[in-house]
């Protein structure tokens, strides 16, 4: 009560954000922070910034690398510390009166990264470092640094003049309302279909929980029977488990025909129009192809690479993709089908045989993976590997009381980071699994910051009868983001925009999808998934039918994600505008991949958002290239051991802790000693 009282007569001082933190360890002061402090806080920053910015580009001295690049890379620190705190809790705690202060913030962000883009002077002095960085004596980190700042004020339009600056700034602009245009039409026509089922005997195959699903969904609607719609849940089990063969066809057709119906809300002219003004963007920026410009900061850092890539692997998983294809055939055969199998028939008679070849599933599985025993053994396994240590404190302020914190120390006992576990939905939660951090380490004149880095998720909360229990797949959610977390507690860089997790996008899966491999080990398992109430330890038959399941249609799954890198580097590699209709260019683009008889009228483009809503264009392939060095480095760990410490040691030393500090190709070469190869994802995959 006193010191809200203090508060109200010295206003100046009462905002937490812009204070120092006095906390352990510096951490933000979650319980002093409220939602109105935050735009106040993020225009003085934003001023403070400005003028931190201001010195830079007004400095009378001749650039250097520390008077810009250094100066510029420290700047805003403030500013850093509240949008991640912002941004954050609006992934894990959000609400309204957050959601509002977010959307007057976002512009004035927005403005701030221009303002500093289009700095002429500012611009000029980078410019002049790049021009001599393999003449001024820079180390390797020093120019990765260099070389990231220049290109993001470069894609940004920096440089640009006159008519080609203007043009730079109509294209962005358009890009980005087409872009958003496109998702809003794949989301009205996921939202606008709907199969209403009065009729009993139509629901048959479905199970219970879905069927009670949709019969919510139809009341909700004020109608009587049963509504299956578009959206994820109710689609996915539908098309896999509905005996009705004529209703899953409606289905499918209805979700591949999404934003191409011909009506306000199709996409085609969309697509075509993005994809003709990226290639112009690509051409004002000096760029062949909109893939050259993504592509140039990436590991696979040409559009050749990329196609080789994808090539390489369609030749590898052709015979595997058919094989599935014919296997399931025979099977839907023997089931009764008297037809060639159809796109609709895929995903039921896979899932049925499925179940018909390993027989088992979650229910079997979940009790062996109670929560609380999965972290401790995650954790365990850090130890093993890597020899660092986790004490849980609760000293640390927190954003809601459910989230558990701990302390990180190597194994020398130095602090490495601090760990922030959340892990059950709330309504303010956004959906799936992520690692983020609220500091970034970094270590300037020899004084070394430590991160916080924290993993949000939604696994099943505990009920007043049964624990928390996890499935096979939050199993492996949990090792994915801890492999973030590492990437992120143990690195060792200078700069904070390069330690961590800020690598190439198609690199900074590597460690996620690398602890993954763990959930399929046998001798890991062993160590301690035992039964949560008879304390047995999982059996054998079980490990080995996990192991089994996990290539089972690896071929057909992975010939169909090659598809869609396919189509994806179509669009973006063309060097001359598409005069093509949406349907001739796509077909061309993926007829290699077809594995079906062709269906008229449907269109995967037309919906595709991760290329033309979100952020994934020219980098679809990302995912397989990931899986790549993921196996190919897990196998090195099953030739020498999977606990072998100088196995472990060699992959922190070379991965974990280098960041974004050197090329990943160096990277990934002085820790395997090789050039990855796809192989090990072949084998893995069952695919030889
Ligand atoms: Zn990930």
């Amino acid at each position: 009560m006193k010191k809200k009282m203090m508060n109200n007569i010295n206003p100046e001082n009462t905002n937490p954000l812009l204070e120092a933190w006095n906390t352990p360890y510096c951490t933000p002061p979650f319980d002093r922070i409220e939602t109105k402090h935050f735009k106040p806080a993020a225009e003085e920053a934003i001023l403070n910034a400005n003028s931190e910015i201001k010195v830079i580009s007004e400095n009378p001295e001749p650039p250097t690398f520390d008077n810009t690049i250094v100066a510029l890379e420290n700047a805003g620190e403030t500013l850093g510390k509240i949008t991640s705190i912002l941004f954050n809790l609006n992934s894990a705690e959000t609400n309204k009166e957050l959601q509002s202060v977010i959307q007057e913030i976002s512009p004035l962000l927005t403005r701030f990264s221009n303002d500093i883009t289009l700095n002429e002077k500012l611009f000029e002095r980078i410019n002049h470092l790049f021009e001599k960085k393999d003449s001024s004596g820079l180390n390797t980190e020093h120019k990765i640094l260099l070389e990231r700042k220049y290109r993001s004020f470069k894609l940004g339009g920096a440089g640009l003049s006159g008519s080609s600056k203007e043009r730079f700034r109509v294209i962005s602009e358009e890009l980005a309302t087409l872009s958003l245009k496109f998702d809003e039409n794949v989301l009205e026509e996921t939202n606008s279909f709907e199969l209403h089922i009065t009729d009993k005997e139509n629901l048959e195959g479905l199970h219970d929980s879905l069927i009670e699903a949709a019969e919510k969904e139809a009341t909700s609607r004020e109608k009587k029977g049963w509504i299956f719609t578009l959206h994820y849940p109710s689609y996915v089990p539908f098309m896999q488990y509905s005996c009705k063969r004529s209703l899953r066809e409606t289905m499918l057709k209805a979700y591949s025909k999404r934003g191409y119906n011909g009506n306000e809300f199709d996409n085609s002219q969309n697509v075509i129009k993005m994809v003709n003004l990226r290639l112009e963007l690509a051409n004002i920026l000096g760029f062949s192809s909109f893939s050259e410009m993504v592509l140039g900061d990436r590991m696979a850092d040409t559009a050749d690479k990329v196609e080789k890539f994808l090539d390489d692997l369609y030749n590898a998983s052709k015979p595997a993709a058919f094989r599935d294809l014919e296997t399931v055939q025979l099977f839907a055969q023997e089931s009764g089908l008297n037809d060639k199998l159809r796109r609709w028939d895929w995903a039921f008679y896979s899932e049925k045989l499925k179940k018909k070849l390993y027989d088992f599933d979650d229910e079997i599985l979940k009790p062996y993976f109670l929560l609380e025993k999965v972290e401790s053994a995650i954790f365990s396994l850090a130890s093993d590997l890597y020899g660092i240590n986790f004490t849980a404190v609760t000293n640390i302020p927190l954003y809601h009381n459910e989230v558990k914190t701990f302390e990180v120390f190597d194994s020398d006992n130095t602090f490495l980071s601090i760990l922030y576990l959340d892990y059950h939905p709330r309504p303010g939660k956004s959906g799936g699994a992520w690692m983020t951090s609220y500091r970034d380490q970094k270590n300037e004149n020899g004084i070394d910051t430590r991160p916080f880095i924290s993993i949000v998720t939604n696994f099943t909360r505990p009920s007043d009868t049964r624990p928390s229990l996890l499935t096979f797949n939050e199993l492996t959610t949990f090792l994915h983001e801890f492999g973030h977390a590492l990437h992120g507690m143990l690195t060792r860089c200078t700069y904070e925009s390069l330690s961590g997790t800020s690598v190439s996008r198609d690199f900074v899966e590597l460690p996620s999808q690398f602890m993954e491999n763990f959930a399929f080990e046998k001798e890991w398992l062993d160590k301690w998934a035992t039964h949560f109430e008879t304390g047995a330890k999982i059996p054998g038959i079980l490990v080995d039918k996990i192991k089994e399941a996990s290539t089972y249609n690896e071929g057909y799954a992975c010939y169909r994600q090659l598809s869609f890198g396919l189509l994806d580097m179509a669009w973006h590699s063309i060097l001359e505008p598409v005069t093509k209709t949406i349907s001739e260019f796509e077909k061309e683009a993926m007829s290699k991949t077809e594995l079906f008889p062709p269906v008229e009228g449907l269109n995967m483009s037309a919906s595709f958002g991760h290329i033309f809503g979100g952020g994934y264009a020219a980098g679809y392939y990302g995912y397989k290239w990931a899986e790549v060095l993921d196996a190919d480095a897990f196998s090195y760990f099953q030739e020498t051991g999977i606990f072998n410490q100088k196995t472990a040691e060699s992959f922190r030393r070379n991965i974990l802790e280098k960041g974004g500090k050197e090329k990943p190709d160096k990277l990934y070469l002085n820790f395997r000693g090789k050039e990855p190869s796809i192989e090990a994802l072949l084998k893995r995959s069952g695919l030889k």
